[in-house]
């Protein structure tokens, strides 16, 4: 038995005779960058995030910069986000102009650790990106507190973590903005690129709506400096459709996990922590292992396909050599890195799928050399 890592032809198969009449009006309607579609899809995604706005953009990276922008990163300025992420997080901060300054994360969460930020915040930090990792919320609160006392904005990175709650209050609304990708594999993805950004705070969300069409108020007035930056009208009736099996999703996601919780309680493996806080989506579902390489190939080989997310830290980029983190600096970051691998995860997966997912795994680690335990977290 083969398992995928995800399998979107599954997912989708059900709902295409849905979204085929639904393209068929946005041809016939000629809105195809923004327009009512992308208007429509705004207004339900804002309803069920409990956010007061939802604007939708071009992609994730593109809801990450405008909703920093909107909160005024400044060139020179810092902002205090994580290393274990995917660069585009980064990437946000440093196309502000802005500063990346990294803190540790927490073994047990992978998020943000709260404890490391304040030491962090000097008279240029401007902003903190928490990133709400795999599915599971950051532990925001102290974040947010830490924000209050010093005047910082806080733009949460959500794009792994559609639907998922902090102490009962969704994520995207727990700071000034949160920041959503579409991408086609995300627990909610669009078929092709698409983002989106939502808060409760007007001004930033005049500032996003502006920004993601070139600053345009109405054509050809232009009142600040955009992008374009909007989605597309066939990318929104896709989400609008995908959107109503959303929440049905994330609780197949958190039943799977709970099963391979159990199925693998006994392995050499680092299973995830479900924070207390937490009521998680599992975008990813990611153990730690030792031999991780061999490990990943051997799965492979025996048909179960799994990935890493992420094997390099991002201030270990070539790109952010010039940041010149001081090695050794992150510690949690550097060494989680080297013992991530991700499973199977997508809502459609079959209880003989996951039991066989376990099954190869013992297989595979009983034969790495020195199969060492590490504890669980
Ligand atoms: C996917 C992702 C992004 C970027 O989203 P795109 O839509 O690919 O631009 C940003 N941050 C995190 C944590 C992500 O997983």
């Amino acid at each position: 038995m083969k398992v995928p890592f995800l399998d979107l032809a599954l997912h989708h198969e059900p709902l295409l005779p849905e979204i085929r009449r639904a393209f068929d009006e946005v041809i016939a309607s000629n809105a195809f960058a923004g327009g009512r579609f992308v208007d429509q899809f705004d207004r339900e995604f804002a309803e069920f995030s409990g956010a007061r706005h939802s604007l939708g953009v071009g992609n994730g990276t593109d809801a990450l910069w405008a909703a920093l922008l909107a909160v005024g990163v400044k060139p020179g300025d810092e902002v205090i986000t994580v290393s274990t992420t995917f660069m585009a997080t980064v990437e946000a901060i440093t196309h502000c102009g802005a500063r990346p300054v990294f803190v540790d994360v927490d073994e047990r969460t992978y998020t943000m650790d709260p404890t490391l930020v304040e030491a962090a915040v000097t008279d240029k930090t401007r902003a903190i990106v928490p990133v709400h990792l795999f599915g599971q919320p950051a532990d925001m609160d102290p974040i947010l507190a830490i924000a209050k006392k010093h005047g910082l904005a806080v733009v949460e990175d959500a794009c792994q973590a559609h639907g998922a709650r902090y102490k009962d209050r969704p994520v995207g609304t727990l700071g000034d903005a949160g920041c959503f990708s579409f991408y086609p594999g995300k627990n909610l993805g669009a078929f092709g690129e698409a983002g989106g950004v939502i808060t409760n705070r007007d001004d930033v969300a005049d500032f996003v709506r502006l920004f993601r069409d070139h600053g345009q108020r109405k054509k050809y007035d232009h009142v600040l400096d955009g992008w374009n930056a909007r989605m597309d009208g066939l990318q929104a009736v896709v989400l609008s459709i995908k959107l109503k099996h959303l929440a049905r999703s994330n609780e197949l996601r958190r039943q799977h996990a709970a099963t391979y919780d159990e199925l693998l309680r006994e392995l050499p493996v680092i299973r995830p922590v479900v924070a207390d806080y937490a009521l998680p989506v599992f975008h990813i579902y990611a153990i730690r292992v030792d031999h991780r390489d061999a490990v990943l190939a051997a799965m492979g080989e025996a048909g179960v396909a799994c990935g890493i997310h992420y094997p390099v830290p991002v201030h270990r980029m070539k790109a952010y050599e010039h940041l010149n983190v001081p090695a050794g600096s992150l510690p949690v970051a550097e060494k989680c890195a080297d013992g991530f691998l991700s499973l199977p995860m997508f809502p459609e997966l079959t209880e003989p799928q996951l039991r066989r997912v376990a099954t190869v795994l013992a297989e595979v680690l009983a034969a790495q050399p020195a199969p060492a335990r590490p504890a669980q977290v």
